[in-house]
């Protein structure tokens, strides 16, 4: 249920009712926004009616939500977009991230290169991963705390924040080190106590949509996170399995504006896993940005032809500005705000 309060409704009345959801061992979620404050009530349905919160004083109405994920719904936060503030840089609303950097972290070298090219590029955020979901068992698994220290040290000499990803919640802590995000990749969007591990951590997390998830599987896993009280959620297209074989994965754009509909939270692209081939990523990505994506997760590789992984779709780091510029542009006309200026 979604109690409503009255624009001028004060705090001793928003915290009655919090405390009077809670009395019946609901959990009360309450959102201010510019012009209400909403309490979501999530919790045995019947127990909540029967607090008749409707005519409390300071409370304007109570409506059932309808959709299985309550948190996650665009309902919840009476329209509004959430905006999350990671390090700095600014995603949802009008704020663009880019987010950029190889698949895999390989080597010092590799990463430091192609984390300074991306910051000059214009990247809000740097992406490399240490522990890598592999097909085949005996491919690179990632260099893992070797490859998180590295990215501390991209962090350190870029200031860029670090997206990366995290498998197994046994690695949780040295991730924490140093990720500003974590990522849930395609292949775990469904690992509950995952994301339930990740919800507690309170750090924000990038949840990718599974290989053949629906969008409602999708916003589901997020509520697993936000049920912890880990507001920041960003979801992500990346692909998925369809009939279609002259491309890997079917980028499904149409996933953007309808998971915005849905959705307060911030709805990214990725779209380096889908074609997997390099001359394709540019114009999807053009695609996502003007379709209203909130953001771009992109792969980018010093030497794309010597990476242990993924290297046909990255893109290079010497033509990473001026695409960089074209998605800015492209972002744009779904009535972004510069971040290149923002970035620099
Ligand atoms: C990745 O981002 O490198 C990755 C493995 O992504 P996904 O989980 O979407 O396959
Ligand atoms: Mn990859």
């Amino acid at each position: 249920m979604m109690i409503v309060m009255k624009s001028d409704a004060t705090e001793e009345q928003v915290h009655s009712v919090v405390e009077r959801i809670e009395s019946v061992g609901a959990r009360a979620h309450r959102s201010s926004g510019e012009e209400v404050t909403v309490i979501g009530a999530i919790g045995d349905r019947e127990h909540i009616a029967r607090l008749e919160l409707e005519g409390s004083p300071g409370v304007d109405r109570v409506v059932p939500i309808l959709k299985p994920y309550k948190l996650a719904s665009t309902q919840i936060r009476h329209g509004e977009r959430s905006v999350l503030e990671i390090g700095g840089r600014k995603i949802g609303g009008e704020h663009f991230a880019l987010i950029a950097g190889p698949c895999t972290v390989e080597s010092r070298d590799q990463l430091l290169t192609a984390a300074h090219a991306v910051n000059q590029g214009g990247a809000t955020m740097l992406r490399g991963g240490a522990y890598k979901p592999r097909t085949s068992p005996y491919a690179f698994q990632g260099l893992g705390t070797e490859g998180l220290r590295l990215l501390a040290e991209a962090k350190e000499q870029t200031g860029l924040p670090v997206v990366t990803e995290l498998m197994d919640a046994r690695d949780l802590e040295p991730v924490l080190e140093v990720a500003d995000v974590v990522q849930i990749g395609a292949r775990n969007m469904q690992n509950y106590a995952l994301l339930s591990e990740v919800g507690r951590s309170g750090v924000p997390a990038l949840i990718k949509r599974g290989l053949s998830s629906t969008l409602e599987e999708l916003l589901m896993a997020a509520e697993y996170v936000l049920k912890e009280g880990n507001e920041s959620v960003m979801l992500c297209e990346r692909g998925i399995r369809t009939f279609e074989t002259a491309y890997r994965f079917t980028l499904d754009l149409t996933a953007v504006p309808v998971l915005k509909e849905l959705s307060h939270l911030p709805v990214i692209v990725d779209p380096s896993h889908a074609p997997g081939r390099r001359d394709l990523v540019e114009p999807l990505s053009l695609a996502a940005a003007a379709a209203g994506a909130d953001g771009i997760i992109v792969e980018v590789h010093p030497q794309p032809e010597d990476a242990i992984c993924d290297g046909p779709q990255q893109l290079r780091t010497a033509d990473f500005a001026r695409y960089a510029q074209k998605v800015e542009a492209a972002a744009a006309v779904a009535g972004k705000a510069s971040f290149i200026a923002a970035a620099a």
